[in-house]
């Protein structure tokens, strides 16, 4: 049976792949015949085939060097939010959009005074003739100066106790009350954002899930971006700003294979690559180098089987479990390689190891502890929700 799915996707992608092709149309072509996320149900624009099936298909892109289908936000975090929240004729319509490529979106969850706190935000939505006008302010909003969406927690019974009060409302982010300000991180990279959403409309068909129930719609968002893994197979960056949906596939393959994904560089460092630098820098034969790089082989050996696990058959407090360990292999990543580099890991700019691949990973390692929620939430989550430990 796998056999005869394998051999129908080769038989698809020889008649529908060519080096001509748009990134739209390469993307049209997987989602309408259900190839670009084959583990969806049919309804929703999938084959209704196993996780197992899907990363075969995956596997076979990745060996043919192809682009894969769409990645990012809408893919990883949007897309199992609607599947599990959103009405028949919400998935309907906007889960075929995503599997095309043709929306990014970002989360607008964190506020100023609501991180780990997340259910005491702020920001309010009123009705307003079938819409829905949007106050307030949003932080640390990875991408969001790329998406079209933004996934909105917003407050819409300000009398009722904090968690029951929100709905999760989908905004569109080209319009004249949304404001997106960029804000530069100690990597030196502008990921993140500050979004103003003044008098922002959010047509009323845009309300995943019961009015006032959008905590419970947040969590499978939260949990999905906890226990997300980087696509085996690189694709460029999907949405209308995102600038690739009209340049050929060719193109983007090549431009693939020379820069690899910002997320792969900054968190993507295994104990081979350590072994790899402590030859280059001839420090493989020190027996504390070597230990450490074992130590970090088999962190990262161990999280990936965890992944793979928890996408085969997810448990209780898995995607917590997941977020703790893939944060301790990058603080250890992190540790092991600057060890490795010795006084070299101080360099930074033209001078830094690897041209500054070690020195972002560095300065990068300590963002897996904190976005999704950071490790002490985590700890809270697995003590209260799956050991039933008392409350804080
Ligand atoms: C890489 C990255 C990407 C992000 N992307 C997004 C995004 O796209 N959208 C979005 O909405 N947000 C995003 N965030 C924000 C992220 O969700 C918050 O930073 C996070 O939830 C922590 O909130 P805070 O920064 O307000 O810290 P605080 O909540 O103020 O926490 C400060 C410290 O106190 C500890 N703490 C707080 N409460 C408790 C408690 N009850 N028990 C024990 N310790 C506690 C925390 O662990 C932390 O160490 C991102 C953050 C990062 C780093």
């Amino acid at each position: 049976m796998d056999a005869d799915v394998t051999a129908e996707f080769r038989a698809w992608l020889d008649a529908n792949w060519s080096a001509g092709l748009t990134v739209r149309e390469w993307w049209r072509r997987l989602a309408d015949s259900g190839w670009s996320f084959p583990q969806w149900p049919e309804e929703a624009g999938g084959r209704g085939e196993s996780p197992r099936m899907a990363r075969v298909a995956r596997t076979e892109l990745a060996n043919r060097k192809l682009i894969g289908p769409p990645d990012g936000i809408a893919v990883t975090m949007l897309a199992p939010t609607l599947l599990q929240h959103a009405s028949p004729a919400q998935q309907r319509e906007l889960l075929p959009q995503i599997a095309r490529g043709e929306i990014a979106a970002c989360q607008l969850f964190s506020e100023p005074g609501a991180g780990s706190d997340l259910a005491g935000l702020r920001t309010s939505a009123r009705p307003d003739g079938g819409d829905w006008v949007v106050n307030g302010q949003k932080v640390w909003s990875s991408l969001a100066h790329e998406a079209d969406w933004g996934m909105l927690l917003a407050r819409t019974d300000p009398e009722a106790p904090k968690h029951r009060g929100i709905s999760y409302l989908l905004v569109p982010l080209a319009q004249p009350g949304v404001e997106v300000r960029p804000l530069r991180q100690m990597n030196g990279l502008t990921e993140f954002n500050e979004v103003f959403l003044t008098e922002a409309r959010v047509p009323g068909d845009r309300l995943v899930g019961q009015l006032n129930d959008g905590w419970r719609v947040a969590q499978a968002t939260l949990a999905a971006e906890r226990s997300r893994v980087p696509s085996a197979v690189p694709a460029p960056p999907a949405g209308q700003r995102g600038g690739w949906l009209d340049r050929t596939v060719g193109e983007a393959a090549e431009a693939l294979r020379t820069a690899a994904s910002t997320a792969t560089r900054m968190y993507s460092r295994s104990g081979r690559a350590a072994r790899r630098l402590a030859l280059q820098y001839d420090v493989w034969s020190d027996d504390v180098v070597r230990d450490n790089v074992v130590q970090l082989h088999i962190l990262s050996e161990a999280s990936r089987a965890l992944m793979a696990r928890l996408r085969a058959s997810p448990f209780d407090g898995g995607a917590s479990v997941a977020k703790l360990a893939a944060a301790a292999l990058a603080r250890r990543a992190r540790d092991v390689d600057l060890d490795v580099l010795g006084p070299a890991g101080l360099l930074s700019g033209p001078d830094a190891a690897l041209g500054g691949e070690v020195e972002l990973m560095a300065l990068s390692a300590h963002l897996v502890s904190i976005g999704g929620g950071t490790d002490e939430i985590q700890k809270n989550v697995l003590a209260e929700r799956v050991l039933g430990l008392p409350r804080e």
